[in-house]
């Protein structure tokens, strides 16, 4: 059977960022960049004061005489000679001459003399000019996730526009005759259907937007007349009707559009039946239906799918490691994605309590959980207290 990594190997093998778009700074936050922006000025502009005080030339001694005044956005005209001071404020251009600052509570004031407490070093408390970014810089690289704090840069960059990956389009699709959307009356024996807002919500949440194509029964016009609403989607996500029951039509139904199928069988625990393949251009995930599978495959290849999509470097989700809080069984042949809880310990390490209940249609324990603790296919026992690698969920 093939591996998880074998697996996101496969989907994420014909993926190529999408291309971009340009927004106000006032929308970018969570975009990624597309292209690198270049400073349209330096920070700080000129040479600037970085602190209130006397604007001197340091090798003059300590006894100066003031001769006008710099502040914030008013610049000093003249020019400072030998023995001269200039009042200045933070935030201030440098008048011409002067080197350094004296702080204002180091210095005395008699008249218009000012006395420094001693001698200062040239270039004390002068924040030099493009001593943060220069012209032309780009201190931001394509492929960065914006956060306020480079949205901060950005700004400061004189750019009131950044150009970002435009964000993907996903269509997903749930399928099963016992679904209902949530408040929907339920048919008998049947239940509200999880999987397309849980799969919308993260597609939203992974920077990437969602056409929720509602519920497919299992049957071949519906399922065919729904995914051909696809159509124009960078990704289409199914859930259900993969797995090798009489009611699972997705594959056969996607054929009849021209589905070219790739896999639809993995070695993971929970999400076994995972189906990938290409409608025409469009890359097709298979989720499981039950709802735990559904999530996991989702935060295992959904997740990536999109990074890739973004342009976001690493795509696959990082892996941690922690320690057992308490001990597990051997595992199976396929590798385990165990729901946990987490905790920091006295010594900052993670420590991470995997949930009894771990069946895969347990949406309960999986809402709880922070963590998956990855079992390796034919794990051997592990006792508390020992290390394991863990994906964090959010
Ligand atoms: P299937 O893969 O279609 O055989 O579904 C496996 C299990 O997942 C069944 O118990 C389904 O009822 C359940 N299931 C399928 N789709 C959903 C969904 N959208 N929301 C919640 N449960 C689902
Ligand atoms: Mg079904």
């Amino acid at each position: 059977m093939l591996s998880v990594e074998e697996a996101q190997g496969l989907v994420l093998a014909p993926l190529a960022p999408l291309g971009g778009e340009t927004v106000p700074l006032s929308q970018a936050l969570g975009r990624v960049i597309a292209e690198a922006p270049c400073a349209r000025t330096s920070h700080p502009s000129a040479d600037v004061s970085a602190m209130d005080g006397w604007a001197v030339i340091a090798a003059c001694g300590v006894t100066h005489t003031q001769i006008g005044e710099s502040s914030a956005g008013h610049p000093f005209l003249g020019r400072v000679g030998p023995g001269q001071a200039v009042r200045i404020f933070t935030g201030a251009v440098m008048p011409e001459g002067a080197d350094s600052v004296a702080i204002q509570e180091e210095v005395t004031l008699e008249g218009t003399t000012i006395r420094l407490s001693g001698p200062v070093p040239p270039g004390l408390h002068v924040r030099k000019e493009g001593q943060d970014f220069k012209t032309g810089q780009s201190p931001l690289a394509a492929g960065k996730l914006l956060s306020a704090r480079d949205i901060a840069l950005l700004a400061a960059m004189n750019r009131p526009w950044v150009t970002v990956r435009r964000r993907p389009r996903v269509a997903v699709l749930s399928t099963g005759d016992e679904l209902a959307l949530p408040g929907e009356p339920i048919p008998a024996g049947g239940l509200p259907s999880s999987n397309g807002l849980a799969v919308a919500a993260m597609v939203q949440s992974w920077g990437a937007d969602a056409l929720d194509l509602g519920l497919a029964a299992d049957d071949f016009d519906s399922l065919v007349a729904k995914a051909r609403a696809a159509e124009g989607c960078d990704l289409l996500v199914t859930s259900g009707g993969v797995s090798v029951g009489a009611y699972d039509k997705v594959k056969e139904s996607l054929a009849h559009l021209g589905f070219e199928a790739g896999f639809h069988k993995i070695g993971m625990k929970p999400g076994k039946p995972l189906m990938f393949g290409r409608l025409g251009r469009m890359p097709v995930l298979g989720l499981p239906g039950n709802p735990v599978s559904a999530m996991v495959a989702a935060t295992l290849f959904l997740k990536p799918m999109l990074r890739c999509l973004l342009g976001l470097e690493p795509a696959l989700p990082p892996i941690l490691l922690a320690q057992l809080a308490s001990p597990l069984p051997a595992a199976g042949g396929r590798q385990e994605y165990l729901r946990a809880g987490l905790e920091r310990q006295a010594d900052g390490r993670l420590a991470a309590l995997p949930f009894k209940g771990q069946d895969s249609a347990m949406i309960s324990e999986m809402a709880k959980a922070e963590a998956l603790i990855i079992r390796p296919p034919k794990a051997p026992a592990a006792s508390a207290g020992e290390t394991v690698p863990i994906l964090l969920l959010d």
